[in-house]
């Protein structure tokens, strides 16, 4: 994968990687360190034969996880076990376009890791999505369920194409052909999805529809196949704001110990998409203030705020940012170097580069997207003294509500929206203080200390479970 993603404001695209040098010629045994050129390099990395360019997404994922096994004594065996996915499905499907002609679609579907439940993850439909992506994605899904303590595995999915450049009825066919394809890998024990980047709720009612028709998993049953489904089809209140919610209740749980009052503090959020605009209006909602937002089609400012409401119906109609009345348009540096309490990145993956983390002028980095910031980026941010809320704890409100929304379907029934709204509190609540624990324990940033507190749960079922035969 490139080290340039795919929207918002690009990052200054391969720069990292010429200052970054080779990991070849590493050594063999012992525990991880910076190599030569700065970067981290992992004796795991050589024996699996990882990808060798350290702006691989995947290297990047995973050798955060193993800075916190090696630091907690993780044995051997679960390294390599949790450094690659179980399953790695890969289809091609062909789809009737509207006018007549037949397309060939790539699908994915990774299965990383089910020691804790069914695997579960979301499925994106991008364009430029690819393999590593996915699989990094999966990677990030077991340690996010493992912490934020649901009974889940890890998972992630989906189609290379651009869901906006499709009608509705093309749409319509690629999720149905796509789900075809996948439907005996899936199920409502085995493997869940969910949405991501690109897919909504009407594609999770697509797939439902056409695995209760394939599966002998008949009737409701069926429904548990899938979360984030529309409400009317077995979807559940406060899924569709989870992760913003998330978001927002890990940010009041921390941002005190860094001495930030949520009333009154200022944010800036990249990408205002379903979580970088439900974060923002949340957060208005108990008095925070946005300054400064972007995504794809530009970067606006206001330093009176920005109302995150108008700018989402705005967006709504618009397709982006750009153009909205309340606030004026800035390029793209002068967003990053925006003075702010709160920087919220919730576009893609890669977006928090070296070029970004030197711009950034914030107190607090609280990752609303997977992965947004590299290890060269949060080096700076680290130097700068730019505390990172790490994404498998303040991402997880989403996956939590479609557990939620899992057990609704199994047991037929339907909470009210403050109910599930007090469960997902209590959920990140006590995740966020597994994370501060481990943080104290282990001496070390909260993002490894976020990746000991998933792995201790991990080891012990697998110390439990054994291995099997
Ligand atoms: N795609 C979301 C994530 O990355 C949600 C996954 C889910 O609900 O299963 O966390």
């Amino acid at each position: 994968m490139s080290a340039t993603k795919k929207s918002a404001p690009a990052p200054a695209a391969g720069k990292n990687g010429k200052a970054l040098a080779s990991a070849k010629g590493s050594p063999k045994g012992g525990s991880s360190k910076l190599s030569k050129g700065n970067e981290f390099d992992h004796p795991i990395f050589h024996e699996l034969q990882l990808p060798s360019d350290v702006n691989n997404l995947y290297r990047q994922t995973v050798g955060s996880m193993l800075q916190a096994a090696d630091l907690m004594g993780l044995p051997h065996q679960l390294k390599i076990i949790l450094a690659q996915p179980k399953n790695e499905i890969m289809v091609h499907f062909p789809v009737r376009m509207d006018d007549g002609t037949f397309k060939l679609f790539k699908g994915y579907r990774v299965q990383h890791n089910n020691a804790l439940g069914p695997f579960k993850g979301g499925l994106r439909f991008h364009h430029d999505v690819h393999l590593d992506d996915v699989k990094s994605l999966a990677f990030l899904m077991t340690m996010k369920c493992s912490l934020v303590g649901v009974p889940y595995g890890g998972g992630k999915g989906g189609i290379k194409v651009d869901p906006y450049k499709h009608s509705k009825a093309e749409m319509e066919r690629i999720v149905r052909r796509f789900t075809t394809a996948i439907a005996h890998q899936i199920g409502p024990d085995y493997d869940i999805p969910a949405p991501d980047v690109g897919s909504n709720s009407q594609h999770m009612a697509w797939i439902a529809d056409t695995y209760a028709f394939l599966s002998e998993v008949g009737g409701k049953q069926a429904d548990a196949v899938i979360t984030g489904k529309p409400v009317e089809y077995g979807g559940s209140l406060g899924r569709e704001k989870a992760t913003g919610q998330g978001v927002v209740d890990t940010l009041v749980e921390l941002l005190p110990e860094a001495g930030i009052e949520i009333k009154g503090c200022k944010f800036s959020v990249l990408g205002f998409g379903n979580v970088g605009s439900w974060t923002g209006k949340i957060l208005q909602d108990k008095g925070a203030k946005m300054i400064a937002t972007a995504d794809h089609t530009g970067a606006i400012r206001n330093d009176g705020g920005i109302d995150a409401h108008q700018l989402a119906d705005h967006v709504r109609k618009t397709g982006g940012v750009a153009g909205f009345k309340g606030a004026t348009r800035i390029d793209k540096d002068e967003f990053y170097k925006t003075k702010v309490d709160v920087f919220v990145p919730a576009a893609l993956e890669q977006m928090i580069q070296e070029p970004e983390a030197q711009m950034l002028n914030c107190k607090v980095v609280a990752e609303g997207a997977n992965a947004p910031t590299t290890p060269a980026g949060e080096r700076i941010l680290e130097a700068k003294g730019i505390e990172v809320l790490p994404a498998i704890l303040c991402n997880s409100g989403g996956v939590t509500v479609s557990y939620f929304e899992w057990v609704q379907n199994k047991t037929c029934e339907q909470w009210d929206l403050d109910i599930v709204d007090k469960k997902l509190n209590k959920h990140m609540v006590k995740a966020a203080s597994k994370v501060r624990e481990a943080k104290k324990k282990y001496k070390c940033s909260l993002r490894t200390a976020a990746y000991a507190a998933a792995l201790e749960r991990l080891k012990s079922a697998y110390e439990i479970r054994g291995i099997f035969p």
